[in-house]
């Protein structure tokens, strides 16, 4: 039997490679990745500096225990160079493999800003174990109180900027917008946060970018558009990323965005489907990327049914984004961005508690956020989504 091969060892692929094993014992599975294969949960690069944690802290099985865990093959270190869809097989350095279905958990790569200066190619991003260990290296090595400049305050930015300034560096944390999360959050909690970073020592700039990196005698220097000049050990771009799409394009698959997935997951080839943050899922009648861990949990549960010869819609249900920032911890429901032009966002106190629900024409509850956070806020506002919202609140 030909086996089912997964491309990519993030949660995307371990997730639909687990969930297949759960449904067929015997399935020959085989990963084929370009890292190492260790398994680790991603959304902790953002908030591990703080404790102290090395890279390789982070990995909690090898490569070599998930494929005894998973009773798969796994070549690690191993790029995918070509997908061969009329053949059914995917070209590696170390040859070719023929498919039975094929899953491609790609992932995403950094977007790189277009700085100018000597030393705008050394401007770092995190989105792998290694980036980590790179970040670490080089912010360790710039001391106790290392200057960290970081681009971009949406969640991973501000993520970062509160973990690190926790761990008691100077940390900048550079945004054309007026707020940070200010696409996500609703403005009460961004101020919120901004105020929150601020105390924790974050000197926020905001309504600027950068536009030049120079080396200069005592690390770097930052220019913004707005004339500052800033020095700093460290400068990290927190941009957002840009689904992995070199594949599939060669290929001929469907891509917008992301590579574009039917309801079940399935590319535009036949017995190929994609999940995770390369991915483009239908949603009603349009299509979204949802570059987060619920997404690619239920899809992969799904995927792993038709995969496995059950054929399952993926019922991509809505989930909160909870923002890691322990200085102001955030969750929050956006508003779909068709729905942000006609609603309005509503704010109550509950204590120390902000609480924001978005509101559709209707005076249907549509999204929200709160902060502090905590389960049973969280909760009681995903109950609340889908309906009127009480006159009280
Ligand atoms: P990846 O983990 O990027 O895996 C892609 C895999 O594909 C890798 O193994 C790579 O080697 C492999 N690959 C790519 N191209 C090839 C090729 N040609 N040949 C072979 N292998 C290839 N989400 C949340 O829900 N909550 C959070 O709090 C949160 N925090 C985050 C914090 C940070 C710092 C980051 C970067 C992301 C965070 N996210 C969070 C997002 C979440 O972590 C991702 O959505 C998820 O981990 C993506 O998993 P993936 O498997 O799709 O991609």
């Amino acid at each position: 039997m030909k086996p089912t091969i997964i491309i990519g060892s993030g949660l995307a692929g371990y997730t639909v490679a687990r969930e297949v094993r759960k449904l067929d014992k015997n399935k020959p599975l085989l990963i084929v990745t370009a890292d190492d294969g260790g398994f680790y949960s991603k959304p902790m690069l953002s908030n591990a500096y703080a404790h102290g944690k090395e890279a390789a802290q982070l990995v909690s099985q090898t490569a070599a225990q998930m494929a005894s865990q998973l009773g798969a093959s796994i070549l690690t270190g191993t790029r995918v160079s070509g997908l061969d869809m009329a053949a059914a097989t995917v070209a590696t350095e170390a040859g070719s493999f023929e498919y039975g279905q094929l899953v491609l958990a790609l992932g995403a790569q950094p977007i790189r800003l277009g700085l100018n200066g000597d030393a705008a190619h050394e401007v770092m991003s995190v989105n792998t174990l290694t980036d980590y260990a790179g970040l670490r290296t080089r912010i360790t090595g710039a001391g106790v109180r290392a200057r960290v400049l970081i681009l971009g305050a949406g969640l991973i930015g501000c993520e970062f900027a509160d973990d690190l300034a926790g761990a008691g560096h100077i940390v900048t944390l550079v945004d054309p917008n007026p707020m940070p999360l200010a696409s996500l959050a609703p403005p009460a909690l961004s101020q919120g946060l901004a105020a929150a970073l601020r105390q924790r020592g974050v000197d926020l700039q905001l309504g600027t970018t950068a536009t030049r990196v120079e080396r200069g005698a005592d690390g770097y220097q930052v220019l913004l558009n707005d004339g500052q000049l800033y020095h700093a050990d460290v400068v990290l771009s927190a941009v957002g990323l840009r689904p992995e799409l070199s594949l599939a394009q060669a290929a001929g698959l469907n891509t917008r965005r992301g590579i574009v997935v039917d309801a079940y997951g399935r590319t535009s080839a036949q017995d190929v489907y994609a999940l995770g943050d390369c991915a483009e899922y239908a949603d009603g009648a349009g299509s979204v990327c949802l570059p987060y861990i619920a997404p690619l949990m239920t899809a992969a549960r799904a995927i792993a049914r038709t995969v496995a010869g059950t054929p399952t819609a993926i019922d991509m249900k809505a989930a909160p984004v909870i923002v890691k920032t322990p200085s102001y911890p955030l969750a929050l429901l956006p508003p779909a961005a068709a729905l942000r032009e006609t609603g309005a966002w509503y704010t109550a106190r509950d204590g120390e508690r902000t609480i924001c629900r978005f509101c559709d024409a209707d005076g249907v509850v549509r999204g929200f956020g709160v902060a502090p956070q905590d389960a049973v806020s969280r909760q009681a506002l995903m109950a609340e989504v889908g309906n009127a919202m009480a006159l009280a609140a």
